[in-house]
């Protein structure tokens, strides 16, 4: 099942293969030595897919990101782009000044023109056009909901179309016409940043956000495709036909065709990777120059037949030459040297300074899918986020958990649930936890669902008078929060509150985690005890509406209850480890890493005693590092033994945890100096600590331990 995240992705970066080689066709017109024809539906149709399929990858992977206001996206993107762009114009400056670029007049206009929107060089009109689009389309989507920016992006890009294939039309509306011409003054095409871009960049966001995955089944998906596909081939050939284009990149029925490929390609398997997408940068940024080199090298050999007036041959060779810089390039960068030339130089800026949560929620994905698929079918994941996602952070977390799917959230209180609503997490979020008729009112506006706690609390809530949706809790056995199961009395009179929709019935169950004969049973009974009163409900006339029931534990323990949804928190942390599982789940990746930093290390001689109370006694000279972290950040000060990893080496923690600092004895590491990094929870290099490894040295679980994590605490969010 992670695979299926993963393949996701895999069908996009597969497909930039081909997209660069559409573009290669673009610029080389393979066919034309056998049809014009054949060559432009190829070149100026197909291969017209190529630029807006690049465009709708980046909104796909960044625009969700912009949204939700994750800071340094577009800056990064902007960044990145432009320095791409830079060496790009480097790279084909000698050409510029071999074709005498420089000397010709009205140097100064052409300069800033070619730069901002023609490209620099023929093809790098698109690296500009990336970044003008995805600024325009962050503004858009500031303003707007997905679809008010899409269809202000669609506006423009039939603007742009009117100066595109279809200026055969704006030429008999004389008004249009000047318009045009006064546009063409600034830029040669209005296939650019401004015009193209956005709608492109939008469209790829939006699958992120609602991938049609689900909506459409797989023949329907292919269908569309297939119209859509000889929509846009009628469209272009008629075009061609009644002499319409002045260019041929933008298509009426094009954005059509490309929301229809992008779906199929999210859809397919296979693992994608970042050496595809090296390749086809590379392959895209330097076929021009292949092109000038095989020209070169076929009139110096005297293959000119065969390598320039013959289109395929020409064509082939190009391919072949620029995949051979583009492996050249991959091969480059798996090289020890330059991976760690490109590591040392993001490694500064990227870790804060005293102690730190990292994040990587590309695990959240990979754990959503794994326990959706130990879940049968109509069951859904209810991730459960609340104690700000078990301390890794509910904003960014939901909006991991959306991507992947999920549609549902519990929280414990109305106000977690109110800021998630802030923080535009759509879809059901139930506060599990006792909501005060208080905050009932700002609860429904939030349209958060409430729990009804029992029948006392019903009135209560009831009693408030705004509507109310609430799922009912069931007491089956654990006494915490719920209407005794068999009362039926109680349950009926839930029913009878005016103000409240009963939406969804659920129980919790309180031994899920032991495998112990009489827990064990314990657990059944209290299984049992929840249908059965399901089953009378909907037979008194109380339709229960969605049943929950399991917990982490329950799933694990428990796969195939006819439930509606499973309420997993720790497990989607992948940081199980508090209780026991009959089976071993798939392995469910940690979400969360803890670190701080060594702050000094001192030698002391056998005999002396360090920290508070003299807790440790050195048997031996030891060399002690501290560590800057302590229980105001949430490790707890009941911790007794326990480890970090300092330099991929495991050291004892040893004395009393200190408000902001703790002692670990280093005597035996082969490295350990002021700086560097020591990790209580994670991977370093081959090593690793479990957040249940330090729970249990701790005398707790790893929900409590995680929940507690310090504000203090800087965070350092990735894989979203
Ligand atoms: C916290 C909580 C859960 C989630 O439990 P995990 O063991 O973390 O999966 C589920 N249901 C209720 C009622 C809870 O309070």
């Amino acid at each position: 099942m992670a695979d299926r995240v993963k393949g996701r992705v895999g069908g996009i970066d597969w497909f930039r293969m081909a997209a660069a080689v559409l573009v290669i066709a673009n610029h080389t017109s393979p066919l034309a030595s056998f049809s014009g024809t054949a060559d432009f539906i190829l070149t100026r149709i197909l291969a017209r897919v190529a630029v807006p399929f690049f465009l709708m990858a980046s909104g796909y992977f960044l625009l969700p990101r912009v949204r939700a206001e994750e800071t340094g996206v577009l800056g990064r993107f902007l960044k990145r782009t432009g320095g791409l762009y830079g060496i790009s114009v480097l790279l084909y400056l000698p050409v510029r000044v071999y074709q005498g670029y420089f000397s010709e007049p009205e140097l100064a206009t052409r300069l800033w023109k070619d730069l901002l929107f023609n490209g620099a060089f023929y093809h790098l009109w698109y690296l500009p056009a990336a970044m003008l689009g995805m600024g325009i389309a962050a503004l858009l989507l500031k303003r707007l909901s997905w679809k008010g920016a899409l269809a202000a992006g669609g506006g423009l890009y039939l603007l742009g179309m009117l100066g595109d294939s279809w200026y055969g039309l704006t030429v008999q509306i004389p008004a249009l016409k000047g318009l045009y011409d006064g546009l063409f003054a600034c830029f040669d095409y209005t296939r650019n940043g401004f015009f193209l871009a956005p709608v492109f960049l939008i469209l790829g966001g939006m699958l992120a956000e609602a991938p049609v995955e689900g909506r459409l089944p797989g023949w329907r998906l292919w269908a569309a495709g297939g119209v859509a596909l000889g929509l846009l081939l009628a469209e272009g050939l008629l075009l061609r036909a009644a002499g319409w284009p002045r260019h041929d990149s933008m298509y009426l029925t094009l954005p059509l065709l490309m929301a229809l490929l992008f779906s199929l390609l999210l859809r397919a398997r296979g693992q994608g990777g970042k050496e595809l997408r090296t390749a086809s940068m590379v392959l895209y940024l330097v076929h021009p120059l292949c092109i000038i080199l095989i020209r070169g090298a076929a009139k110096v050999t005297g293959t000119e037949a065969l390598f320039i007036q013959n289109s395929m041959g020409h064509f082939l060779a190009v391919t072949a030459l620029s995949a051979g810089c583009a492996a050249g390039v991959v091969w480059l960068s798996r090289l020890p040297a330059v991976k760690r030339l490109l590591s040392r130089r993001k490694k500064p800026v990227a870790e804060p300074g005293r102690a730190w949560i990292e994040v990587d929620l590309s695990a959240v994905r990979e754990n959503v899918a794994v326990l959706q698929g130990l879940l049968p079918v109509q069951c859904r994941l209810m991730a459960v986020v609340k104690a700000d996602a078990y301390g890794h952070g509910a904003g960014p977390v939901c909006r991991a958990l959306e991507r992947a799917g999920v549609q549902a959230f519990a929280v414990a209180t109305a106000a977690e649930g109110a800021a998630l609503r802030k923080q535009g997490v759509r879809g059901t979020i139930l506060v599990l936890g006792w909501t005060s008729p208080a905050e009932a009112a700002e609860a429904s506006r939030k349209e958060l669902t409430l729990t009804v706690a029992d029948s006392a609390h019903a009135n209560a809530l009831d009693g408030v008078g705004v509507p109310l949706r609430v799922h009912l809790a069931l007491d089956t056995g654990m006494h915490r929060l719920g209407i005794p199961w068999d009362d039926d009395a109680a349950i009926r009179a839930v029913y009878r509150c005016r103000n409240l929709r009963v939406e969804g019935t659920f129980s919790h169950l309180g031994v899920c985690d032991s495998l112990e004969e009489t827990d064990a049973d314990f657990t059944r009974e209290q299984i049992r005890r929840f249908f059965s009163a399901a089953s009378r409900m909907e037979r008194m006339g109380c339709p229960p509406g969605k049943l929950h029931l399991q917990s982490s534990y329950g799933v694990l323990n428990d796969r195939g209850l006819p439930c509606d949804y499973a309420r997993v928190g720790i497990a989607l942390y992948g940081a199980l480890g508090g209780g026991e599982t009959a089976e071993q789940p798939e392995r469910l990746r940690p979400v969360l890493a803890l670190r701080a930093r060594v702050a000094l290390v001192r030698e002391i001689a056998a005999g002396e005693a360090a920290g508070y109370g003299r807790a440790f006694q050195a048997e031996r000279p030891t060399r002690l590092a501290v560590i800057t972290i302590g229980y105001a950040d949430g490790i707890p000060r009941t911790l007794r033994g326990g480890r970090v990893l300092i330099g991929g080496e495991a050291a004892p923690i040893v004395g009393r945890v200190c408000m902001d600092q703790l002692l670990a004895d280093v005597t035996g590491l082969s490295r350990a100096e002021p700086g560097m990094t020591a990790t209580l929870i994670g991977r370093d290099g081959e090593a690793e600590i479990s957040a249940s490894e330090l729970a249990l040295a701790a005398g707790t679980i790893p929900n409590e331990l995680l929940s507690r994590l310090g504000p203090r605490l800087g965070r350092k969010t990735s894989g979203g």
